[in-house]
């Protein structure tokens, strides 16, 4: 599943070659998403140049000219990809948006757990999905003093607090792993245990962890790709993540998998507490 490096990584090849094109034609191939394409969608793009290509955690947000935002969430297995125009069409290639510089954007999803709205711009910030959306982990706003509170107040396992995505958006469970992995603790440590220093802390490596992954254009770990459907190159650097049983990069220890929920946390036994 994208989370924030991939979904920033997949916004910068977008954005390279979206802004200041042209959308002509929207072709709805198959439109049961997680939420069913709106029959005015095509409508509310055709003819629209694309103005700004942004990122609201793990959602891509095309501003369109005229008023109109174009919003697209990846989902478990979405792609947006850049295609000549006339390619054939693979199997999963469920909206095609044809260019006027001359190629074409294919949303492909084999679960279909996606998404594409034509919002109002004017009424993004209202929209649901977004008025719920916690703050963004690259956002300066980001730091020890706001997530504290939260901890404290907890009950929960650090691992599912990090996933909520109205405290924090763009976290899934690959950098929230990881991001405990760096400091030492396990996920399943209760929030209320986390101190202020060690909420300063977190942020500070949440931060490093997104940025370094950015660098390295998100995780392939399953078939995630970016626009130009290059792969990732950080799921060679996960530390724990998917890696049970194997040696911890630090101590040799084995990389253990616990359930919890559903699904699985990895840590090192060793040098995690
Ligand atoms: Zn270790």
């Amino acid at each position: 599943m994208p989370e924030l490096p991939e979904v920033e990584t997949v916004c910068r090849t977008l954005r390279e070659r979206l802004q200041g094109v042209k959308i002509l034609q929207v072709r709805v191939i198959e439109g049961r998403l997680r939420q069913p394409v709106a029959a005015d969608f095509a409508a509310r793009l055709e003819g629209r140049t694309v103005a700004a290509v942004t990122r609201r955690g793990k959602y891509i947000v095309a501003g369109l000219e005229g008023g109109w935002t174009w919003v697209s969430h990846l989902g478990m297995s979405g792609k947006l990809t850049f295609r000549e125009r006339d390619a054939s069409l693979e199997k999963h290639d469920h909206l095609v948006f044809t260019l006027g510089e001359g190629g074409e954007l294919r949303y492909h999803d084999p679960r279909r757990f996606g998404l594409c709205v034509a919002l109002p711009s004017r009424e993004l910030d209202a929209w649901p999905p977004f008025a719920r959306l916690g703050m963004d982990p690259l956002d300066r706003r980001f730091t020890g003093d706001y997530l504290y509170p939260f901890l404290h107040r907890s009950r929960r396992s650090l691992r599912d607090l990090l996933l909520d995505q109205q405290i924090v958006c763009g976290l899934g469970n690959i950098y929230v792993n990881e991001v405990l992995s760096r400091i030492g603790v396990r996920p399943t440590r209760r929030c209320h245990r986390v101190s202020r220093a060690l909420s300063a802390e977190l942020v500070r490596e949440i931060r490093a962890l997104l940025r370094e992954a950015i660098r390295w254009r998100g995780s392939s770990v399953s078939d995630y790709r970016d626009g130009n459907d290059d792969r990732g190159g950080f799921q060679w650097r996960l530390r724990v993540y998917d890696r049970k049983g194997a040696p911890c990069s630090d101590c040799g220890t084995l990389i253990k998998r616990i359930g919890l929920g559903n699904r699985g946390v990895f840590y090192c036994p060793r040098c995690q507490r």
